[in-house]
């Protein structure tokens, strides 16, 4: 048997721990891969220092890293799509394969989550992720083959950061026309992303808000045509930026009181607001609390082809994931970053 070293959630409220575990070894359809980027990401720091006991259909110790990209190192029995040594990337939300809504690549939003291999979960929440040499997927339609320019440390962010804001952009495609405004707040892994999305695929005017100057310079660099920032008058600075009308979709990646607040404040009638963060927040919602038809949402994560519209993406240089990259063993540095907001981006564990 062979040992590898994993960065693990040990159990909750805690920090994680750099350990050692066996190497995992595929079953009959599974495949094994070297992994050559594990992203970490905000909702990392919510699973350990958030969450407890009974909350979520599982539990720890598991290896962290749901945003997960690679090379092929071994595959089972019967599995005839994938070859050793081929770069691939990680699709996270591990549904059954088999309902209606997985037959789809909708494995998000998995409508028999008993049959999958951990309920509402998937490598790196609740079963092993990335954050280690080598990583086990349960079933090869998981993997995605990356584009011959996209290493595995580029592409792993993808997977999350990347493919979240765009599943939440695209749905909103139809109101995102050359005369529309996005408001894009919180401007981290996810909506420096977000702000990408938004230029490549539309015509729209971005507004990013953060209450980091450094989230709004990199929001800048990546594309977006204004910034704000997040403090009392960030909601009539976005109206007189707007002419007074209000944006017709705000993206918020933050999710907590206040930005719900400022998403709702700023919707512009017939605008959606969506809520990708999950910081806990919450918003009275009553006939006259925002404009007419204004819609609010939560998006969960993104789909399976979607996945390879963001890869397509960023092989044509299109959008990217700006990262800093710490080795394994820095692993807990990362979330130490991560949490002290000092990181530009995504932090990436290559290791
Ligand atoms: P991050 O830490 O990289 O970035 C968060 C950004 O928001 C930072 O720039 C921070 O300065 C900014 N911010 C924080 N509070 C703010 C406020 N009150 N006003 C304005 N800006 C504020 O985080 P991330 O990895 O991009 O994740 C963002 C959120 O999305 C987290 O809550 C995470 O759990 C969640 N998430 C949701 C999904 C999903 O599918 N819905 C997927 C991944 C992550
Ligand atoms: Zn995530
Ligand atoms: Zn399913």
């Amino acid at each position: 048997m062979r040992i590898m070293r994993a960065l693990r959630i040990m159990k909750w409220q805690s920090d994680p721990e750099l350990v050692e575990v066996p190497k995992p070894v595929p079953g009959p359809g599974q495949v094994v891969i070297k992994v050559g980027g594990a992203g970490a990401c905000h909702s990392d720091l919510h699973l350990l220092h958030e969450f407890g006991e009974g909350m979520l259909p599982w539990n720890p110790p598991f290896t962290l890293g749901h945003e997960n990209a690679g090379w092929v190192d071994a595959i089972g029995a019967g599995v005839t799509r994938w070859k050793e040594g081929a770069a691939v990337a990680v699709y996270g939300p591990w549904g059954c394969g088999t309902c209606p809504r997985c037959q789809l690549g909708i494995e998000t939003y998995c409508e028999n989550p008993m049959g999958a291999p951990v309920p509402g979960g998937g490598g790196g929440l609740g079963l092993d992720g990335g954050m280690a040499e080598y990583m086990l997927v349960p079933a090869e339609r998981l993997l995605v083959p990356l584009p011959a320019n996209l290493t595995p440390a580029v592409a792993a962010p993808l997977t999350d950061a990347g493919l979240t804001p765009y599943h939440a952009v695209r749905r909103s495609w139809p109101k995102m026309g050359p005369q529309a405004t996005v408001v894009v707040i919180g401007c981290g892994g996810l909506g420096h992303l977000g702000v990408q999305f938004v230029k490549a695929t539309t015509a729209a005017t971005v507004i990013a808000v953060d209450q980091k100057a450094a989230a709004l310079d990199l929001a800048r660099a990546v594309g977006a045509d204004h910034v704000v920032t997040a403090d009392d008058n960030a909601a009539t600075a976005i109206r007189d930026l707007t002419h007074g009308l209000g944006a017709d979709v705000v993206l918020d990646f933050v999710g907590a009181e206040a930005t719900m607040k400022l998403a709702m404040a700023v919707a512009r009638p017939l605008g959606d607001v969506t809520i990708v963060g999950i910081a806990g927040g919450a918003f009275p919602f009553t006939f006259f609390s925002q404009g007419y038809e204004v819609s609010l949402q939560t998006t969960y994560w993104g789909s399976r082809p979607e996945l390879l519209e963001v890869l397509t993406l960023a092989s044509r240089g299109l959008v990217h994931s700006e990262a800093t990259e710490y080795s394994l063993d820095d692993a807990a540095a990362a979330y130490r970053d991560l949490r002290a907001g000092t990181v530009r981006g995504r932090a990436v564990i290559v290791p």
